[in-house]
């Protein structure tokens, strides 16, 4: 599909209404399906008539010209079923011929189609390295009998007899101001102009059947719970074969048995006895990247925080990775056994600990920190 409007249409951008509207029904009465046969004249009248819904219509024109597409859906509105553009709002309550766009023609019968959210449970090393994934997606999908025209093969749609094909019907209505002359959709055609007098009997004349695929998927490192991966064009195939939507895969991480992830970096808690915090140890931790001797120094302090750089999780699109944080918890024993209390009780001799003096450490707000972070399990 062309995304040049006025191309499209054959016009130049500082075209009148009237130039719009008469290369408008040059080229419908060249390509509509009931008189055109060549390849691609089907798709090239779908082309035509959504770039004539935008330029006919001066607030559309406007927002086109402001680099906006009004027949695009909004970005990000994902939604299953069948929901409903604004577009088709406002013609259910206000009639889809209103003043000005009362000579509008009749509305293309294919539609864009909606976007489509599906959820993608991952794990922590997924998260921190990226992962493939085959993700199974139950959508819409272009009618194969039909080729998305709605039609029993062999059987093309009918000029629309109530309203002549222009989608519209008018009647004059007498009111307290006089006489109005009001215009809506043409209620046998629909606004479409056309009917389907033979409807193909593998999709009901919607031109798009539900199907179950797979996709395959890279997730990059670094995403999040909530994260979004678009897959362009894989979403539902609209109405009468219209343009597909697209797929939103919406991230959520499980929750990990021992790290906590906070953005990229990852915290965890390693527990060890009061001796090895006092003498210094090796311990061997568990990591997302196998097994890591951690190096605990002597005099190592409760809520002591040993960095490991790098293995955390990597960062998203820009490479390199975040830290894993290792807080450390001290173990003071709550039982001892006749000996060890005896050699305790030397050690606390030898230090001149055997009844220590009070002693208050400065108020220190890193103390408070520590300790909020301890509580809150970082
Ligand atoms: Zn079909
Ligand atoms: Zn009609």
């Amino acid at each position: 599909m062309s995304s040049n409007y006025y191309e499209v249409l054959g016009v130049s951008p500082d075209a009148t209404q009237d130039q719009i509207k008469k290369a408008y029904r040059r080229l419908a009465r060249e390509l509509h399906p009931d008189v055109a046969t060549g390849d691609g004249a089907e798709e090239r009248f779908k082309d035509v008539s959504r770039a004539y819904e935008v330029l006919s219509n001066p607030e559309k024109r406007q927002m086109y010209d402001r680099g906006v597409d009004p027949t695009a859906p909004g970005g990000g509105q994902a939604g299953f079923g069948a929901g409903f553009g604004f577009q088709d709002i406002f013609e259910t309550f206000f009639g889809a011929a209103q003043g000005a766009s009362a000579q509008r023609g009749p509305v293309p019968r294919a539609r864009r189609g909606q976007d489509a959210l599906v959820r993608l449970d991952i794990d922590l090393a997924e998260a921190a390295f990226g992962v493939h994934r085959e993700v199974p997606v139950d959508t819409a999908v272009l009618c194969g009998t039909c080729q998305g025209t709605c039609c029993r093969p062999g059987t093309s749609p009918r000029t629309c007899e109530v309203c002549g094909g222009r989608g519209v019907v008018q009647r004059v209505a007498r009111s307290f101001l006089g006489q109005v002359m009001t215009s809506s959709p043409c209620a046998a055609c629909h606004g479409f102009g056309t009917v389907i007098p033979e409807p193909c009997p593998e999709c009901s004349g919607e031109g798009r059947v539900r199907s179950r695929r797979t996709l395959s998927v890279d997730v990059p490192a670094g995403v999040d719970t909530g994260t979004r991966i678009k897959l362009t064009g894989q979403g539902e195939v609209g109405p009468a074969g219209g343009p597909p939507g697209d797929v939103y895969l919406e991230v959520r991480e499980r929750q990990h048995d021992t790290f906590v992830r906070r953005g990229d970096d990852l915290h965890c808690t390693l527990e060890i006895p009061m001796t090895a915090a006092a003498l210094g140890t090796v311990v061997q931790l568990e990591t997302l990247d196998g097994v890591r001797d951690i190096d605990v120094r002597p005099g190592t302090q409760p809520g002591d925080v040993l960095v490991e750089r790098g293995l955390g999780i990597g960062h998203l699109h820009v490479g390199g990775r975040g830290d894993l944080n290792v807080h450390v918890d001290v173990q003071i024993p709550t039982t001892l056994d006749e000996e060890q209390e005896a050699l305790l009780r030397r050690l606390a001799e030898l230090r001149g600990e055997e009844r220590p003096a009070s002693r208050m450490a400065p108020a220190h707000p890193g103390v408070f920190a520590k300790l909020r972070d301890k509580l809150a399990g970082r």
